[in-house]
């Protein structure tokens, strides 16, 4: 059965197209309103493949966009997505979708075809206006940021009539996909921009994440696989957080971006494996075991997640190994690398909150030696508290930072 059979009697129906990359409020405030105001039966949302106007920007794979569409359509049964536009070879014509569609629906069905402010002030651009406006109507929106005024104009130098326009006010959210793109990158929240569900698929695959370039992108694919079947899902969305809060504190401390992408990503590599396993691992590689080591086998993922990213990842360099060596502990005069990841690893955006934190991510971004300082504080009278040991690579590395206190 095609995605569009349930369209075979369908009498009212609006399209929303859109590069929905990803989707959001914006866009199904305004579906919903479309389809309660003229009374409609269904709405059709189309992500689309490569649209013309798009052809210079970066947009995400016609999987993820449409995934997340059917996840944000999932809870309204009248919304339905097709994957007409994106399985659609060559570029993407709005002409081309209305003639498939005057195909499947009945001859009587009215279709609406909406379009928000912005895209309607560029509509003289469209291949064959004329044509559209004889398939369906337009319904024009309002968006915030955007001037009704020329649309009129646009209308006339596109030759359509105003009888095949309906103008219609939609409730006035002041979001874009470019915004929550450009959030994700530098860490912001886009919560409540969006559905719930597609927030968690961004975190989940790492949509909208900085990528320092195509060689490093690919390794970190190559690792991000064997990572998610090593880690569990919420270790994982953690890992992913730790290697893109490295890449900012790398970008604004001058360091490599490229090598603390990896560092992060692969920093907890060891975490999961069961204690005994990991015991087993560490004489494998030659870990030495001291008494803490022993008594909190747990601290030993540090160390052994460095032998396993040399081992099993096939990374060489050393600054990454050691970043990923001592991301628990610390240790005393800690390289840049080091110290971005050891922090981290403290505050990316999906840690727990705990006291203390936000202070420790603000001093991060202005001074390392400091918040490695406070961090290590932080850890030590932590695991006092807890009753538990502290490691002797964390206590010399607190004798070596507390003068930054
Ligand atoms: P980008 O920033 O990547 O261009 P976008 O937020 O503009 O993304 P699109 O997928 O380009 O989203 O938009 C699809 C359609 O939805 C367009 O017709 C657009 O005008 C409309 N639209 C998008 N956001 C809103 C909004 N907040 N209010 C009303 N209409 C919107
Ligand atoms: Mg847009």
């Amino acid at each position: 059965m095609s995605d569009l059979d349930i369209l075979k009697n369908c009498k009212r129906l609006a399209i929303l197209g859109g590069t929905f990359d990803p989707i959001h409020y914006g866009h199904l405030v305004t579906a919903e309103t479309v389809l309660k105001e003229l009374d409609l039966e269904k709405v059709l949302l189309i992500p689309s493949g490569r649209p013309p106007h798009k052809q210079n920007v970066n947009i995400s794979d016609n999987e993820h966009r449409y995934l997340m569409t059917v996840i944000a359509a999932e809870d309204n049964p009248d919304f339905i997505v097709s994957r007409m536009e994106i399985d659609r070879p060559g570029m993407t014509y709005t002409v081309d979708t209305l003639k498939t569609l005057r195909r499947i629906c009945p001859k009587r069905c009215e279709i609406y075809f909406i379009t928000g402010a912005d895209a309607a002030l560029q509509i003289s651009t469209w291949r064959t206006p004329g044509e559209i406006v004889k398939m369906c109507k337009l319904v024009i929106v309002t968006r915030p940021g955007y001037d009704k005024n020329g649309i009129e104009a646009e209308l006339e130098k596109a030759g359509i009539g105003l009888d095949r326009v309906v103008f219609m006010d939609v409730p006035a959210l002041d979001i874009s996909s470019t915004d929550i793109r450009n959030r994700v990158s530098i860490g912001r929240s886009i919560r409540y921009l969006l559905p719930p569900n597609v927030e968690k698929y961004i975190l989940k695959h790492g949509l909208y994440v900085y990528m320092p370039d195509k060689k490093t992108a690919k390794k970190a694919e190559m690792i991000i696989k064997k990572l998610q079947k090593a880690l569990s899902q919420r270790r994982f969305i953690h890992t992913r957080g730790v290697a893109e809060e490295s890449v900012r504190l790398a970008r604004v401390h001058g360091a490599d971006e490229k090598k603390a992408y990896i560092a992060g990503l692969l920093h907890d590599c060891a975490k999961d494996i069961p204690n005994k396993e990991k015991t087993e691992l560490c004489k494998k590689y030659g870990v030495e075991i001291d008494k803490v080591l022993a008594e909190q086998p747990d601290l030993l993922h540090q160390f052994l997640g460095a032998e396993l990213a040399k081992n099993l990842y096939g990374i060489a360099d050393k600054e990454i190994l050691d970043a990923i060596r001592y991301h628990t502990t610390g240790r005393p005069d800690m390289g840049v690398l080091e110290k971005i990841v050891y922090l981290a690893d403290f505050f990316e955006p999906s840690r727990r909150f705990y006291e203390g934190r936000d202070e420790i991510k603000a001093l991060a971004y202005k001074d390392l030696d400091k918040a490695v300082a406070f961090s290590l504080k932080h850890t030590i009278d932590y695991n006092e508290n807890k009753k538990r040991l502290i490691h002797p690579l964390g206590k010399s590395a607190f004798e070596f930072y507390k003068k930054y206190l």
